[in-house]
């Protein structure tokens, strides 16, 4: 089902009731890693309204590697996050990692994102296939292009057709950099599939300084959307800091964006 053969021509997924993503239409989606404080929120709010985007991420469930991490601020922080985006006409895209969580979180998200961890719960994957909000679905750690093609199968035939598909750079033997960003899996994934496909540069590379070219690069490969980390004071981020963008770095980010997309 979201495959290019059993449909011809691009998938372009509604997000709210006036944002497009996909066959032609670009959305960038920035915000921090976690949701930190009210205050935190409005700043980046204001940032966002500030540079024409639409789209705030954040995390209020956070898979940490270590359970001792900040692990998020949970339902309270999530109705925060709603009441200020709410008032500034700005979408919420945020982790839900458990289908528990899904009912109370809906009626306060835009977007339900699907963590690299969560990739291959296919109960969730399943439960998510029934909900009417737009799904963005990240490649697993260590996943293949045909398993998140195929963690996409279970949301879509379960009847729930806004999937939009990211790579956010998958685990290789090179130490250098947090992960590896597979720009390949851009390209190959616009041809397999008709979905759109957004880039994660943040977590793709791990590195704040290279994430605004590995953006750039994504545009290039054909993404139809970038999600990136972005922080007031990126070095007192409650999670992901050394890959968050200040708002000054992210500025001249969109800026690159607008200019690298009329190359295309
Ligand atoms: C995130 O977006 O902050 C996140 C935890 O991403 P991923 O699931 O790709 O690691
Ligand atoms: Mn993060």
């Amino acid at each position: 089902l979201v495959s290019s053969k059993w449909k011809v021509g691009k998938t372009a997924v509604k997000i709210g009731d006036d944002l497009l993503i996909g066959n032609g239409n670009f959305q960038v989606m920035a915000g921090p890693c976690s949701i930190e404080s009210e205050e935190q929120i409005e700043s980046t709010v204001a940032h966002l309204v500030r540079n024409g985007v639409k789209i705030m991420r954040g995390g209020v469930y956070k898979p940490r590697s270590s359970p001792y991490s900040f692990r998020g601020l949970g339902q309270d922080g999530l109705k925060l996050f709603y009441k200020t985006c709410q008032e500034n006409n700005i979408k919420i895209v945020t982790e839900v990692m458990q289908v528990s969580q899904i009912e109370p979180m809906h009626d306060y998200i835009d977007i339900f994102q699907v963590g690299a961890r969560n990739s291959q719960n296919f109960n969730l994957l399943d439960e998510l296939g029934k909900v009417d909000k737009p799904i963005l679905l990240k490649r697993a750690i260590s996943g293949t292009i045909d398993e998140l093609l195929q963690a996409a199968e279970y949301i879509f035939s379960n009847g729930n057709e806004r999937i939009m598909l990211c790579e956010r750079g998958i685990r290789t033997y090179e130490g250098a950099y947090r992960n590896t960003m597979d720009l390949n899996a851009i390209a190959i994934l616009k041809e397999k599939s008709h979905l759109p496909v957004v880039a994660d540069p943040s977590h793709g590379i791990g590195v704040r300084k290279f994430v605004p070219q590995i953006a750039l690069a994504s545009i290039l490969a054909g993404a139809d959307g970038v999600i990136v980390e972005v922080h007031e004071n990126p070095e007192k981020a409650f999670s992901d800091g050394q890959q968050t963008l200040s708002y000054q770095e992210a500025e001249a980010l969109y800026e690159n964006i607008k200019s690298t997309l009329a190359l295309r």
